[in-house]
């Protein structure tokens, strides 16, 4: 039997950085290998969740199959490896995106969770009160706008929306006229997950902190594309989800600044981020159990930490070069078909590119071109502001990763062709 930890060290003893072969990095992937309506699967739903390599599937089997207890409670041996499994993930991702302790890392859902569990704690804080206001852009997700409206709902706090320009852009100038006396807080995506915008986001932050205003930034769509180090941006909250990291669902991670986490009160009560519970009075753990309520997502955790370190296999350079070659190659091929429109060109671009084609509804060309096997999301993103802004009721969106392939954007043009051709 290959021990977890054991299974963990063959593949980072493997090589610092594995040279990047799609064919060979898409064997790591069995999901990639299934038929799909007969035809082979072209995956391009990235930005909704990723597929996850063997060894994350198969580390949290094996967890289930001979490590499985309950973390941080028991004294006995597979409480003391269920811990420490767990407790080496936070370590993972503290590595992964360089923050200064691990007691900063939270595990949580996932992305929205995490901006819950910040709207929540600085209502109850006080932090945002009547009168002050949020800065927002026209670009978030849903999970960074109504988390933000549920506290303004109770105390009276405004939301102001940073604008976007046609291209997907940030306007910075208007960005920097919202900022006054008023604003304590800005949250801002850093990739959009619609658009494929990246945002300049070391510069909004620095524009806030001038200001001292603290930013959170939603990473959801960022954290697989490129490298990430909090420190180095100087973020004060930084959030994502496993399951868009290759690992799994369920599981994610709020980091915050230390100094900051500790002046929140605690999210959810329970077990774990006690320290003492009487009848009259309760204490708190620090950071980051204080956050920690309950039994959390054990396998998720140790999951995350695998797939991190499959991740760290891999130099964010060749990843970003592949996923832009892919994201290049499809929108030449793209803008050559007739009526087709892509929403989101800004300059500086993930490999999203979310499309509407005259006379076919987004639902009819995604149910269409399904029946060839290619996964594209349809819909409105959970960016209904953003749909809103270009005018179109839905979209539909092909996201690449790093598997995948020029011949897979072949396959889908032709199954593009082929579907304009049952409409026209
Ligand atoms: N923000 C962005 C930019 C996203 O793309 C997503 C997921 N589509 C979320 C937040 C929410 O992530 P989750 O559903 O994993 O909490």
């Amino acid at each position: 039997m290959i021990s977890f930890s054991q299974e963990n060290d063959i593949i980072v003893k493997e090589s610092k950085y594995r040279k990047f072969d799609v064919n060979e990095i898409r064997r790591d992937f069995p999901i990639l290998e299934r038929k799909v309506n007969g035809k082979p699967l072209v995956y391009f739903d990235n930005a909704a969740t990723t597929q996850k390599p063997n060894v994350v599937i198969d580390s949290m089997t094996h967890y289930y199959r001979y490590e499985n207890a309950n973390i941080h409670r028991g004294l006995h041996f597979l409480s003391e490896v269920a811990t420490e499994q767990y407790e080496n993930s936070r370590l993972k991702v503290k590595e992964f995106i360089n923050a200064m302790s691990a007691s900063e890392i939270i595990l949580t859902k996932g992305t929205t969770d995490g901006i819950n569990l910040l709207a929540n704690t600085m209502c109850r804080a006080d932090l945002l009160n009547e009168g002050d206001e949020i800065i927002i852009s026209h670009m978030e997700h849903h999970a960074n706008i109504v988390p933000w409206q549920l506290l303004c709902d109770r105390k009276k706090t405004k939301l102001v929306v940073i604008p976007i320009d046609d291209n997907g852009e940030l306007m910075m100038d208007e960005y920097k006229k919202l900022i006054s006396p008023r604003t304590k807080l800005v949250s801002i995506v850093h990739t959009s997950n619609t658009l494929g915008t990246v945002n300049p986001i070391k510069e909004i932050i620095e524009i806030a902190h001038k200001n001292n205003i603290p930013v959170i930034v939603d990473g959801a769509q960022a954290v697989g594309h490129q490298k990430i180090d909090v420190q180095e941006l100087d973020c004060d909250y930084f959030v994502f989800s496993g399951h868009k990291l290759f690992g799994p669902t369920g599981i994610g991670v709020l980091y915050g600044k230390a100094e900051l986490l500790n002046k929140l009160p605690p999210y959810q009560g329970g077990g774990d981020m006690i320290r003492t519970v009487t009848f009259e009075k309760t204490t708190y753990e620090d950071i980051p159990n204080k956050f920690e309520a309950g039994t959390p997502n054990i396998v998720g955790g140790i999951g995350l930490g695998v797939a991190i370190k499959y991740l760290n296999m891999f130099n964010f350079q060749d990843i970003s070069r592949h996923e832009n070659e892919l994201l290049q190659y499809a929108t030449e091929k793209m803008i050559l078909i007739d009526g087709l429109r892509i929403i989101g060109t800004a300059k500086n671009k993930a490999s999203v590119i979310s499309f509407t084609i005259d006379g076919i509804h987004p639902y009819d060309l995604g149910t269409i071109i399904d029946t060839d096997g290619v996964a594209l999301r349809t819909g409105h993103h959970c960016t209904q502001p953003l749909m809103k802004r270009f005018n179109v009721p839905a979209t539909a969106r092909a996201s690449f990763s790093f598997y995948n392939t020029i011949d897979e954007i072949d396959v889908f043009i032709n199954a593009l062709n082929k579907a304009i051709k049952m409409f026209r």
